[in-house]
């Protein structure tokens, strides 16, 4: 069978080469070659193999809208798992090329250490890796990546961001939303204790830190969309990294509103970090902003003098509004990245 020629284009500039079936969708055709590129669901539902086609046909098959907005499918943008070539194609990748792996996804053993309810329907979820074959615990990640989540023997796999920074003692920390009648969020109410074992896959994903000079930057998080936002500002604490940076998280009512101690903690160490609260029903006793993230930012950034890189991550229609935000008054679309909590 013909096969086309693609090319691939990191976001740092380096290319990689491989083959791909007209009936092959473009993630399998670079696993096949042992290129594994940031990805999740592999069914055109969670947008995590998002990418740009800037040269070449595809076809675009069954996806989820909300994984991929329409604005960005007519002008190139395309989901990896559900692309199928009809021409030789050049796809830039909006990430560095150490995102990609060269080999296999890596599968662990992990002990639950504690789980905590920190919210109305949120917990903290804190696991301990288990030694791998070379007797190391290591966790290594970066910040903005996801694991995936396995109960053994019940195939249910979900994805999660990684709210602390890599270490060596394998501790692995997630915020995690209780969906009603999730498998998992039910497995996790009703069944999971301390001294349990999870199976781990990952690390994975594309989001996080852009290397893009010492522009500000800004953190839009709604609930538990704050996992990879905290990961992301406790390595810039880590490496006293002097960017401006501003948090913006929301919640519906103040109530929803989790994490401030340790907020407040991670001032104390990264102490050019602006928390702005965003409350979209206040009571009466509420003293910070009054509205949603997407509306504290349109009001900041209409007073920005340097466009800041804007980092959103939440539910899909908190980013569509940010991101809409943002491109209106005037942020490229390169200084803008998300991710998508999608169900499984
Ligand atoms: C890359 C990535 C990272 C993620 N990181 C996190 C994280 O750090 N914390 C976190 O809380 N979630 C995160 N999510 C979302 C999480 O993986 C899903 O919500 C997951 O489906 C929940 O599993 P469950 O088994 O409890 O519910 P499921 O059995 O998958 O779903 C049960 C029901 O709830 C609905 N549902 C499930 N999730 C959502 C959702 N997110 N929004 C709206 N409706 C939903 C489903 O449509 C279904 O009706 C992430 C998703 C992705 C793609």
């Amino acid at each position: 069978m013909n096969t086309h020629a693609i090319e691939l284009t990191t976001r740092d500039g380096e290319q990689l080469r491989f083959e791909c079936a007209a009936d092959q969708n473009l993630l399998a055709a670079a696993a096949s070659v042992h290129i594994v590129l940031p990805a999740q669901c592999g069914q055109g539902n969670c947008g995590t193999c998002y990418a740009n086609v800037t040269d070449g046909e595809f076809t675009l098959g069954k996806h989820n809208p909300a994984a991929l907005p329409v604005d960005d499918e007519a002008q190139g943008g395309t989901l990896l798992c559900c692309t199928f070539p009809r021409s030789d194609l050049r796809i830039d990748l909006p990430f560095a090329h150490d995102r990609i792996l060269i080999g296999e996804i890596k599968v662990r053993n992990a002990e639950i250490t504690a789980i905590d309810s920190v919210g109305e329907n949120t917990l903290r979820l804190e696991l301990l890796l288990a030694p791998d074959e070379d007797g190391g615990s290591v966790a290594e990640f970066e910040p903005g990546q996801f694991m995936e989540l396995e109960v053994p023997g019940q195939g249910i796999k979900r994805a999660y961001s990684l709210a602390n920074t890599g270490n060596w003692e394998g501790r692995l920390e997630f915020l995690i939303r209780l969906q009603p009648g999730g498998l998992f969020s039910t497995w996790l109410q009703k069944q999971a204790a301390v001294g349990q074992t999870l199976i781990v896959h990952g690390p994975k994903g594309a989001f996080g830190l852009s290397e893009n000079g010492l522009k500000p930057r800004w953190f839009v998080a709604g609930g538990t969309g704050l996992a990879p936002m905290l990961s992301m500002l406790r390595r810039m604490a880590e490496f006293q990294e002097p960017h401006p940076a501003r948090l913006y998280f929301g919640a519906n009512r103040s109530e929803e509103l989790f994490f401030q101690a340790e907020l407040k903690a991670l001032q104390a160490e990264l102490p050019q970090l602006q928390v702005v609260f965003c409350v979209w029903k206040p009571d009466d006793n509420w003293q910070g902003f009054c509205g949603t993230p997407v509306d504290a930012l349109a009001q900041d950034l209409a007073d920005a003098t340097v466009f800041p890189d804007i980092y959103l991550c939440g539910p899909p229609a908190l980013l569509d509004a940010a991101e809409a935000a943002a491109k209106a008054t005037g942020v490229p679309a390169d200084q803008i990245l998300s991710e998508r909590f999608l169900p499984a």
